[in-house]
């Protein structure tokens, strides 16, 4: 069947295909037993022990289910602190009578695995000789099948307990907010059991053909262009933004629509970004765990179904220097289960002093924590992004629009705020303004930006696991409610108490809010004046992931244990200095066996030309002159080469230090490098370039 075909077998069939490939609620009501299914049910709700014999049984009617669908394995699916998801597959199948299989899958399968876990990154959490790690199911998030395979999402620990995955800390982190929000609403007389965090990532991504890849070592081996000169044209012109969608690319969005569809995700946009063969994917939000897995889900899917097409999908942060990078925009909110959107600001006095209260909890754990969500956004790619031209800068901070400004302000200095009545504003009794959603005039320039009923997180990069980002956010915001919850569950007036508590919280916070342009010149100076950190490259930032205050805060609501932290800031800066060395080294095997070489040949083609003329008498003037210039250039070049080689050498081991070396001793060597090679790129006939160029690449799709 053509590609066509497909896509438009899958638009008349939506609501049929969609979660067809899902072990979801209605699935197991249809399938399982009624007890099994309550006692299912009150796991994924209560978090209560699955009883083996309801395993078992669950565990059957998904096999079942599983083959009937085509799957002939199974895998506990998991998110080990590399980034990417791990899966081992074992086949349903069981030896029976007479040489014959049955297909099998037992509930102790589905409960608990133990994948041989020696090979994923502790950070010195787990020796390898006591490897032993195991899979626990999270049966909040649904099992689906995938490449005939049933996935069942899990949690990654080692027997000691340590925690060496994404999940764990994000449920826990989840479990911490949900318990402060909730003694915080009892306050304001209301009965909730639960406050889920909600999380829409949208995710970045760029689209190049597949030969062209092929082509480029450097794309294959590092995910990004470590050479390239910039094409005539870029992306001034601003004409890719949401522009119309070429027929090749709108067939492979609507053949991810599908898959993803299938798998039971909600993708919902598809458009058009800033940068030429730049795209966007936003799904409607979910739970945070849930749109976790299924935003990682939704990477790996957007790379097979890219492949499909001829297509390479591009995750990394900055596949291309001087255009636009991918970031995944992390819209985050908390909500009851009662269905009550608590960063949605009412329309009645209470609703609204609830709001503020909420608010101030988000600006203090944004100011407070900073340091944690520069950190949930470090890596070597996303160093390239943040406080590029288009990214929001390294300095976090957040913009809450002129409406709600007006109002904090009014709050701050306790003065009248411009509404109808000009009264001076008193919280719980006088109606906020209605605050408009989505207001047009967002500032797009914001790294943490009020969108109306949310807050979108924009500095992480789009080829991150978000757990890490939501994990710090949940968890800062948690501990500000319970700070909160602390001091007015001791009040005598609760409105008086939560009067002053609100007008100081913010006059003590203010600093964070920022509502001018986050890209221009006097920001960085401005943003410095007011205390507020800007690290520029993740070894500056990582180190501070162990500072004493944010170990407290974790231990306090039980996400991280000291070790845990520790372990992960291990693994993170070694990734870093691990991902540099493998571009530099990328680099000059590139510059060595293709890019010197090519001009040497041009421009002994072009010496040759010049005596041929001269031999005939004919004067070759622009020939030497660019023969010369070629040449001259390339020695500058194999001196850059030999320059960065001695720097790669004398790398130090330690890995902090490593990290730190790499950023300022190793990246310039590759830049200086590099700037050489692009102009060399402009003299050199194109035929004899080694690899397809900026425009090749990004204006053929
Ligand atoms: P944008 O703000 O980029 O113009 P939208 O307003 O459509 O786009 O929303 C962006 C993302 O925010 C979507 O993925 C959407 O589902 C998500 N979102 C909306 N409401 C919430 C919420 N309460 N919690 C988390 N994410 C949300
Ligand atoms: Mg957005």
């Amino acid at each position: 069947m053509s590609k066509t075909n497909a896509s438009e077998t899958c638009s008349a069939r939506i609501p049929e295909l969609f979660g067809s490939m899902v072990f979801n609620d209605h699935v197991m009501k249809e399938r399982l037993p009624k007890g099994t299914y309550q006692a299912l049910r009150q796991t994924m709700e209560l978090g209560t022990a699955l009883d083996t014999q309801v395993a078992d049984v669950v565990a059957n009617a998904m096999k079942d289910w599983a083959v009937e669908k085509g799957a002939t394995h199974f895998t506990h699916w998991f998110q080990p602190m590399t980034g990417v998801t791990a899966e081992k597959h074992d086949s349903f199948i069981s030896p029976a009578e007479g040489g014959t299989v049955i297909m099998e899958f037992k509930g102790k399968e589905l409960v608990k695995g133990e994948p041989d876990a020696s090979s994923f990154p502790s950070g010195g959490l787990r020796a390898t000789f006591e490897a032993r790690g195991y899979t626990a199911w999270d049966p909040t998030s649904y099992a689906f099948i995938k490449d005939k395979t049933l996935c069942i999402p899990t949690a990654f620990c080692s027997y000691t307990g340590e925690i060496l995955d994404k999940k764990t800390p994000l449920l826990r982190s989840m479990d911490a907010v949900s318990k402060e929000a909730c003694r915080v609403l009892k306050l304001f007389g209301k009965k909730v059991n639960r406050v889920t965090a909600t999380i829409g990532p949208e995710q970045e991504y760029f689209l190049i053909n597949k030969e062209d890849y092929a082509k480029r070592p450097d794309l294959i081996l590092t995910g990004r262009t470590l050479f390239g000169a910039p094409s005539p044209k870029g992306q001034e012109m601003e004409d890719h933004y949401f522009g119309a969608i070429r027929p090749r690319v709108k067939a492979f969005m609507e053949d991810l629509d599908c898959e993803l569809w299938k798998l039971g995700i909600y993708s919902k946009t598809e458009h058009n970004e800033v940068a030429p063969a730049q795209h966007e994917m936003a799904p409607i939000f979910e739970t945070a765990n849930i749109a976790i897995d299924h935003n990682q889900l939704a990477m790996e899917v957007m790379k097979k179904v890219a492949d499909r097409h001829g297509f390479v999908c591009l995750l990394h942060e900055k596949p291309f220097e001087g255009v636009n990078g991918s970031g995944k925009h992390n819209n985050w909110s908390i909500s009851t289960d009662t269905g009550e959107n608590l960063l949605d600001p009412g329309k009645t006095p209470i609703s609204n002093a609830q709001f503020l209260l909420f608010l101030t909890a988000v600006i203090k754990a944004v100011d407070e924590y900073q340091d944690l969500l520069r950190i949930s956004v470090a890596s070597a790619g996303n160093d390239h992004r943040l406080g590029a031209n288009e990214a929001p800068p390294a300095i976090v901070s957040m913009y809450v629009g002129d409406e709600l400004g007006a109002v904090i302000d009014a709050l701050v200095e306790g003065s009248a705020y411009e509404d109808s009545s000009k009264k001076v504003m008193d919280i719980g009794v006088t109606a906020l303004p209605n605050i408009p959603i989505d207001n047009s005039d967002r500032n797009r320039t914001s790294p943490f930006a009020f969108t109306g009923n949310k807050f979108e997180f924009r500095m992480p990069g789009s080829s991150f696991n978000i757990a890490c980002t939501d994990i710090m956010l949940n968890a800062a915001v948690a501990e500000e409610l319970r700070q909160f919850a602390d001091e007015l569950e001791k009040a005598g007036d609760f409105q008086a108490a939560l009067d002053e508590l609100i007008r100081r919280e913010i006059r003590a916070h203010k600093r964070i809010i920022f509502n001018g342009n986050g890209y221009g010149d006097e920001w960085p100076v401005e943003a410095e004046k007011r205390g507020l950190l800007n690290w520029k490259t993740t070894p500056d930032a990582l180190p501070h992931f162990t500072d004493e205050k944010n170990v407290k805060m974790f231990k306090d609501h039980g996400i991280y244990t000291r070790s845990e932290i520790e372990s992960r800031q291990e693994i993170a800066l070694e990734e870093y200095a691990k991902t540099i060395r493998i571009e530099a080294l990328t680099s000059l095997d590139i510059l060595k066996k293709q890019i010197i070489p090519a001009a040497i040949t041009y421009s002994g083609k072009l010496a040759g030309i010049v005596a041929k003329k001269k031999e005939i008498g004919i004067e070759a003037p622009a020939e030497l002159a660019q023969a010369r210039e070629i040449t001259d250039k390339t020695t500058a070049l194999s001196r850059a080469v030999g320059a960065l080689e001695e720097k790669l050498n004398q790398a130090p081991e330690e890995t902090a230090a490593a990290a730190v070396y790499y950023a300022k001793d190793v990246i310039p060597g590759m830049e200086a490098a590099r700037g050489i090679a692009d102009a060399l790129e402009l003299l050199v006939d194109k035929k004899e370039w080694p690899f397809p160029t900026y425009g090749d690449l990004l204006f053929y799709v």
